[in-house]
């Protein structure tokens, strides 16, 4: 039985110094050439291999990261389970991403910025946090967290979901009358939603005219979620104010895209969380132990759901 880690190296070693600590019974390899097919039992990679068929013994497909929208879950056999990564230094860095996007959007920093480009000196009329509505996609474990780290601020908060929650301090919606009746009164817009067949194009024309005027997206989910022209649009059209967009579709942008230079976009290459490797080799291997112990992993993918 063995631990294959299909990673970059230096994050390994930090896995393989945690694996050898706290389970040195199982086998852990970072090389793939010099395992036994037959014995691998748990692989934790970003992308599956092609050749994921030799691994004819393997149960759990650990994602390195928290989507699992780039394994293309049924190339993946029905009986492996597939893990997202749930790991606190994840949720950490998406917390001060959102805040970082929302606080852009509320003090207006794209207008300042171009305005210290142009080399003008203007106070900017400004709203006050208690009248700014965030509401969140997605009240997963990132969507939960970011409303968390945003409630001292004192921004009315909501939030929408598949499901049916109950968060304090937050209003919670789901469904469709409730995205309808969420987007009407939200002024900063958060996508943490997974990439499914679902969520593919979310974020269009449609949704946009129905945002209240001079609303604005942080967009943090995955960039297929949304329709670039209906932003392009929205923004230029001056419904919407702002978007802080840290995921884009494809991935980098290409040369001349015009979200480069938009003066009302403020744009980074996807690095609003990045996994980080001592947390993470704690989560999976307090999921291994879950799994020995016959436990469901933290994390395991609802493959109907499809996250
Ligand atoms: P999660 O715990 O699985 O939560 C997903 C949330 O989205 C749940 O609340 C779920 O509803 C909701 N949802 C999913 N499909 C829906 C639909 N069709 N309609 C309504 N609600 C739907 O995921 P997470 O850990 O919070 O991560 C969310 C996403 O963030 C990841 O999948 C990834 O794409 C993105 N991410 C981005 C970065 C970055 O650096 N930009 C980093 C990490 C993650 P229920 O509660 O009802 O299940």
């Amino acid at each position: 039985m063995t631990f294959l880690f299909n990673s970059d190296a230096a994050r390994g070693r930090i896995f393989q110094d945690a694996f050898a600590r706290e389970i040195p019974d199982l086998p852990f390899s970072m090389d793939p050439a010099t395992v036994d097919p037959e014995q691998v039992r748990y692989l934790m990679t970003w992308t599956v291999p092609e050749n994921l068929a030799r691994y004819r013994n393997l149960e759990v497909l650990f994602s390195t990261g928290a989507g699992i929208d780039q394994f293309r879950a049924a190339s993946v056999p029905d009986e492996v389970k597939i893990v997202r990564m749930v790991e606190e230094g994840i949720v950490r860095m998406m917390q001060e991403y959102a805040v970082l996007g929302v606080l852009s959007l509320h003090r207006n920093l794209p207008a300042y910025l171009a305005q210290q480009q142009a080399e003008v000196w203007k106070v900017l009329p400004q709203a006050q946090a208690a009248e700014r509505r965030i509401g969140v996609l997605g009240l997963g474990n990132l969507g939960q967290a970011v409303l968390e780290r945003l409630k001292p601020f004192g921004f009315p908060l909501s939030g929408w979901s598949r499901s049916a929650r109950e968060i304090e301090g937050v209003r919670c919606f789901s469904g469709e009358d409730g995205l309808k009746a969420m987007v009407a009164a939200t002024d900063v817009l958060i996508c943490l939603l997974p990439l499914t067949d679902e969520t593919r194009g979310f974020l269009d024309a449609e949704l946009f005219a129905s945002l209240p005027a001079g609303a604005g997206l942080v967009h943090v989910g995955r960039g297929p979620q949304l329709d670039q022209d209906a932003l392009l649009a929205a923004l230029d059209s001056g419904h919407m104010s702002g978007a802080v967009i840290d995921v884009t579709d494809p991935e980098p942008l290409p040369p001349g895209h015009p979200f480069w230079r938009h003066p009302r976009i403020l744009l980074t290459p996807h690095i609003a969380s990045i996994t980080q490797p001592h947390t993470a080799a704690r989560a999976v291997i307090d999921n291994i132990n879950r799994l020995r112990a016959g436990l469901d992993p933290v994390g395991l993918v609802d493959r109907q759901r499809g996250y």
